[in-house]
């Protein structure tokens, strides 16, 4: 059984940073990641752009030069691979954390591939892989989707686009200008209050000129094979319909947190010391977006990657 100072599970640029700060302290550690490195980002819609700008998303002290203000995927995938080159980070990939126990004081963690021993484990798992359901009926149906890749594969068909916030407005958009007939549903009066600043008019002239219909004040209700059912309110519409792009978010797998005995407060927070990072399992820590709960709007990565220097504080003075 291989043995660390510290596990950490999540090879996002929060999981990253930690590591970066685990050997920087000289404490021998490993990032483990159920998918590719940094595969958040790697599931990103392909042609997506940051809302922060590319010094917000550095990690390790290392520049992120990108030539325009706003960087997008494929240079932040480069940048994270080159700083996982630079460090040498002990990253081991496709390999997925399936439990985690305290016995005698160690931490002892099992994967898909093998089993570790730990002293501390970070938990650096973000958000990404547990879509937001809406919970209708046909929300099942192949043609509803919760992960937007390329806006090629709409061109010419009726898409139908939930939610009103960053993604649902990239998607609105970018699938519009391949050729799409767009239609918006959104639960609120307006446009979501975090939607990029320079997003923003692109989408509300789209829908004011007609160009992209959006139902305000209104949900969807149900989704059959070729129409969708809206609730809007001047009573219900069924529109033709191919394909639903449903962009309502995503939250952290509270599953795997409980199984690794993380308390959760009633709005699903876990527990943490905001100061260290612990959870209530001693030797266990939080970092990133993940410790956001069902509120994924407060952690980025510009003010979470400073959990790596807190954890790596806290673990070097306990030992
Ligand atoms: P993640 O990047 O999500 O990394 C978590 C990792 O843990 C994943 O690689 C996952 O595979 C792995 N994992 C999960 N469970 C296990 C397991 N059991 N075993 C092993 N590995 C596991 N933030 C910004 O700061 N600026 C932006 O502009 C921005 N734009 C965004 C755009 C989109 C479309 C989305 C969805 C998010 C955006 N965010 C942005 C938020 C962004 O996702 C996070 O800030 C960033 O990915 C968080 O990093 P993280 O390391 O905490 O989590």
């Amino acid at each position: 059984k291989q043995h660390f100072d510290v596990l950490i599970i999540g090879a996002g640029p929060i999981g990253l940073a930690c590591g970066i700060e685990a050997q920087k302290a000289g404490k021998s550690y490993v990032i483990i990641d159920k998918g590719t490195l940094v595969n958040s980002l790697y599931n990103y819609p392909v042609f997506m752009t940051f809302f922060s700008t590319s010094e917000r998303l550095e990690i390790g002290g290392v520049p992120f030069v990108s030539i325009n203000p706003k960087p997008n995927r494929n240079e932040a995938l480069e940048y994270y691979r080159r700083v996982t080159e630079k460090f040498q980070l002990n990253v081991r990939l496709f390999e997925e954390v399936q439990s985690c126990q305290k016995q005698d004081g160690l931490f002892q963690v099992t994967t898909s591939k093998t089993n570790y021993e730990a002293k501390n484990v970070i938990i650096a798992t973000g958000f990404y892989d547990i879509p937001n359901l809406m919970n209708i009926p046909g929300e099942d149906l192949p043609k509803v989707i919760h992960y937007y890749k390329d806006p090629h594969y709409y061109a010419f068909s009726k898409v139908l686009v939930v939610g009103a916030n960053n993604s649902s407005v990239d998607v609105a958009l970018e699938t519009y200008r391949k050729g799409a007939e767009v239609t918006m549903v959104i639960r609120g009066s307006e446009m979501g209050p975090n939607v990029k600043y320079w997003v923003r008019p692109d989408i509300e002239n789209r829908i004011k000129e007609g160009a992209i219909k959006a139902y305000f004040e209104s949900n969807l209700k149900e989704i059959k094979e070729h129409s969708a059912v809206i609730s809007t309110p001047e009573g219900e519409v069924e529109i033709e319909n191919d394909f639903v792009a449903a962009m309502t978010g995503y939250q952290p797998n509270f599953q795997f947190l409980e199984k690794l005995c993380v308390t959760l407060n009633e709005n699903k927070v876990p527990h943490y010391n905001s100061e260290t990072m612990e959870s209530n399992v001693a030797g266990m820590y939080l970092a990133g977006v993940v410790c956001g709960g069902m509120d994924t709007h407060k952690w980025f990565i510009e003010n979470s990657r400073v959990h790596a220097e807190q954890i790596m504080k806290h673990i070097v003075n306990m030992h």
